[in-house]
């Protein structure tokens, strides 16, 4: 894995920096903005089954509390340390922002390696986890809301919603304290595979502006553009499948054993079922096995798609990417050293806090369906169709023509909640897509989205805390 010299959140800093010196609001504000509002790091024991007992580091950091409630994913990882966990919860922030959920960032983490203990020694950490932050008040729907991350998925949220729920027996909105839950558990349709779908968007919204591929030596559309994905976890699966099921060419796949290529297209679900039944992505049929994961990086491309962990494209080898295009769906895939050279190089990054922020966009859809108890489309969906049908019988009768059966059912069609879900996905990252990449074209200081992002997250975080009052 490259090496970067900073700390994550120094990287977060910088990027905040960069943008925030366009902005011309007070310093004392801007550090209100910038800097962790809480850090709670604590540590709890537990038993192995030959009865030795280790000492199990976590923490929950609420970076920034201008709206209420403080969300963002728990990260369950070997790497964990609090320098990341700030930048995360850090990015949290800047990310609902940008899209406009109106939550506060945070993050959470356990330093601990999931795939080496049992599912029970798993539930026994997740509930003493979810216990320590009912403890310091750092859980509940109004609050801080986890959600999953890496190394931790729907199974998790289960237990934590479970556990927040024996403690707070009674409390109606006791289910809305966490988001990513199985849908049997209070979760919602989409949820799952929000972060794909929404790098998915992402993607399209950017090559459907003609001037921006023609810029890039690139047709618009996404139709045959060549895509290689790091990670083939939850995210990157998804945005797998949605590009390639949108038009285009996934030509390379990484996973932490090593990549592999195919230039005719590869299918992620084939190359998961190889994975599931050798263990491994390599010598998936058709395709030639690359020694490295982070080989995939320098692949021939048009987009990239970082989609593991931060600190991927650094200055060592941000020279040889060949994209034109970076998507990032991770957190954190490419460091400032990283990104001045990709600049340089014209290449066009899709900053992570807009692209992947299809996530948590899907978990406040999620937060509030618990809030307001009734599933999106319950109260709608028969009306919607009883009115669909009787504007073709108007129609029918207005024009002396039948519809065929086949032609009614594919018009009338009440929305469910994942036709909902899906919707509202679309254009909060369409919307959001414009919002950054008009900020950048009115003002020709701005060379990057990255930059863009920050600008308009930082501007819409002052506004609310001037209009709490507590700056002037
Ligand atoms: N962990 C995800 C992220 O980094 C989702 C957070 C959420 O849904 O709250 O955006």
């Amino acid at each position: 894995m490259p090496a970067s010299n900073q700390s994550f959140f120094e990287n977060v800093l910088r990027y905040f920096d960069h943008a925030a010196a366009l902005t011309g609001l007070p310093k004392g504000l801007l550090d209100q903005i910038k800097y962790c509002n809480s850090i709670y790091h604590f540590k709890f024991p537990l038993r192995n089954p030959d009865g030795s007992v280790e000492v199990i580091s976590a923490w929950r950091v609420e970076h920034s509390h201008h709206k209420l409630p403080v969300k963002g994913g728990i990260r369950f990882s070997p790497d964990a340390n609090e320098d990341e966990v700030m930048a995360l919860a850090a990015l949290m922030t800047y990310k609902c922002a940008i899209v406009d959920v109106p939550f506060g960032g945070a993050k959470g983490a356990v330093q601990i390696d999931a795939g080496k203990y049992t599912a029970e020694q798993m539930e026994r950490v997740t509930r003493r986890y979810t216990h320590e932050l009912v403890k310091k008040n750092c859980i509940g729907p109004g609050i801080d809301v986890p959600a999953p991350d890496y190394g931790t998925g729907e199974r998790e949220m289960a237990w934590i919603a479970d556990t927040y729920m024996a403690i707070n027996t009674g409390h109606l909105d006791a289910l809305a304290c966490v988001t990513g839950k199985p849908v049997t558990q209070g979760g919602i349709r989409g949820r799952r595979e929000a972060t794909g779908r929404g790098v998915f968007y992402a993607l399209r919204e950017a090559c459907a502006q003609k001037d921006d591929m023609k810029a890039l030596g690139l047709t618009s559309g996404l139709e045959g553009k060549r895509v290689a994905i790091q990670g083939l976890g939850n995210v990157g699966y998804h945005a797998a499948k949605f590009c390639r099921e949108g038009g285009a060419t996934v030509v390379a796949i990484a996973e932490r054993e090593g990549a592999i290529l195919n230039t005719r297209g590869l299918n992620e679900d084939q190359v998961l079922q190889h994975k599931k039944e050798t263990g491994s992505i390599l010598n998936s049929p058709g395709a030639t096995n690359l020694p490295g994961s982070n080989d995939v990086l320098e692949s021939e491309c048009d987009v990239l798609i970082p989609a593991a962990l931060e600190n991927q494209i650094t200055a060592e080898n941000a020279p040889r990417i060949k994209a034109k295009i970076v998507l990032e769906a991770a957190n954190g895939p490419t460091t400032p050293e990283g990104e001045a050279i990709l600049q340089e190089k014209g290449v066009f990054v899709i900053p992570d806090i807009y692209a992947n922020a299809g996530g948590v966009t899907v978990s406040y859809f999620e937060w509030l369906k618990n809030l307001s108890h009734v599933r999106f489309g319950r109260m709608g969906k028969r009306y919607q169709e009883t009115m669909e049908n009787r504007m073709l019988r108007a129609i029918e009768i207005a024009t002396g023509k039948q519809f065929s059966e086949s032609d009614r059912s594919a018009i009338v069609r009440g929305a469910d909640e994942l036709d909902l879900v899906n919707s509202g996905l679309e254009e909060t990252m369409a919307v959001a897509y414009h919002e950054m990449r008009d900020t950048q074209l009115r003002n020709p200081k701005i060379k990057d989205l990255r930059t863009s992002a920050f600008l308009n997250a930082i501007e819409k975080i002052a506004r609310a805390y001037m209009e709490l009052g507590i700056f002037p």
